[in-house]
């Protein structure tokens, strides 16, 4: 049996939108819960279906290393609805037994018998939204959550036997000070999780900060600081025994997320629910975004004789050239601070040599500084790090 497999599961309903958040999500339709989980399942069967027609059914069952429900707000469904969820992933998919199986949690919405009743399911990390520790940055953001709240949730979560936590902070907000971070950055650490992902906040337009900024009321968050706070990041987390392995995440040694690895080393998932993305069979691939209409469309049959792995409910899709593939590959894998791209592990891959197709790229980032050689790997420099948009673009052209 193959592990090759990844699945994403997007759960798109929230108590209340934060104030900057643009994802895929919202607030108040918790009353479609039931029938959403009824259509993940339509979905899982979908592909499940298939991928046996596209394999032949003696083909082996696919293989699945690790599953991840995102969001949105995961820790809104019940443990029965993720039962019924886990019972149909086993019905058409070979879940291994050392699958990283992963929820994203809102600190505020989880208790000392819902994470008791997760991990007998099978659940084996969570990924909680701390974003801060100061009360006045969470209110700015309109959480619903407190610090203390993040603090029990971590107790509860040992209590209750999970050994692989992350706790997601953002930097670079409005009004922030270095200190304010710091002192985030350092309680958190307190709290010994196993992941720390930290990223800088971006003002979408859209979201009530994209507005309040473009009224003038909100304060422009100032990109100089918010390169100061990064670059204490990197040396204070690898000081506290944090291995930098993507640029905005760090894990103890062993810890990196599994999950999240199989996307940047451009490897296949299946995205399931509405708003998923999905990368499998040579497709890339997304699903209608709002509730109602996934919903519909998981009924309707008319949607039902896509290949694999595009379902009901796939309404962008792309077959990948070599090309596409290539450049995903550098945009992803160069993501991966630690690891970066193996040159000869993008010759098995794709057959041609790494400096025949991208040499003249590769030679303009690394005489700037932003790339260089170690070995056989090519890496970020530090000042790649601060600038990987930068270093990404480079691959996209041509
Ligand atoms: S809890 Fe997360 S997904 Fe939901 S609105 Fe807030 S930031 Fe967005």
């Amino acid at each position: 049996m193959s592990n090759d497999y990844s699945l994403y599961f997007h759960i798109p309903f929230c108590k209340q939108r934060c104030a900057y958040c643009d994802f895929n999500t919202y607030a108040g339709r918790e009353d479609t819960i039931p029938a959403y989980v009824d259509a993940l399942r339509n979905e899982i069967k979908a592909a499940g279906v298939a991928l046996s027609a596209s394999q032949g059914k003696s083909a082996p069952r696919l293989g699945v290393g690790t599953i991840f429900f995102g969001g949105g707000t995961p820790s809104l469904l019940a443990p029965d609805q993720f039962r019924d969820i886990f019972q149909s992933i086993r019905a058409f998919f070979e879940v291994s037994p050392q699958a990283e199986i992963s929820l994203e949690a809102n600190p505020g919405t989880v208790s000392l018998a819902y994470l008791r009743e997760l991990r007998a399911l099978g659940f084996n990390r969570i990924s909680y939204g701390a974003q801060s520790a100061n009360p006045n940055e969470l209110r700015m953001l309109e959480r619903i959550h407190n610090y203390n709240d993040v603090v029990d949730a971590v107790r509860w979560s040992r209590r209750t036997g999970f050994d692989n936590l992350n706790l997601d902070l953002i930097y670079g907000l409005p009004e922030q000070t270095l200190i304010s971070w710091q002192n985030t950055v350092k309680l958190i650490v307190g709290l010994r999780p196993e992941h720390i992902s930290a990223y800088a906040l971006t003002v979408e337009p859209g979201t009530p900060f994209g507005r309040w900024a473009a009224k003038g009321l909100l304060p422009s968050p100032d990109p100089d600081l918010a390169a100061e706070q990064y670059e204490w990041t990197m040396d204070y987390l690898t000081a506290q025994g944090y291995v930098q392995y993507e640029i905005s995440n760090w894990a103890l040694p062993g810890r990196e997320c599994r999950h999240n690895l199989q996307y940047w080393r451009n490897l296949d998932y299946l995205g399931l629910g509405a708003g998923a993305h999905g990368y499998a069979g040579g497709y890339r691939y997304s699903n209608v975004l709002r509730i109602k209409t996934y919903l519909n469309r998981s009924a309707d049959s008319r949607f039902a004789d896509l290949p694999f792995p595009l379902s009901q409910a796939t309404v962008h899709w792309h077959r990948n050239t070599p090309r596409d593939d290539m450049q995903e590959t550098m945009m992803t894998g160069l993501r991966l601070t630690d690891e970066g791209i193996s040159a000869e592990g993008f010759r098995q891959r794709f057959g041609v040599d790494l400096l025949e197709v991208f040499g003249k790229e590769i030679l303009k980032l690394e005489t700037v500084g932003l790339l260089k050689w170690e070995g056989e790997a090519l890496r970020l420099t530090r000042r790649g790090r601060l600038l990987g948009n930068q270093v990404f673009m480079e691959f996209v052209g041509g």
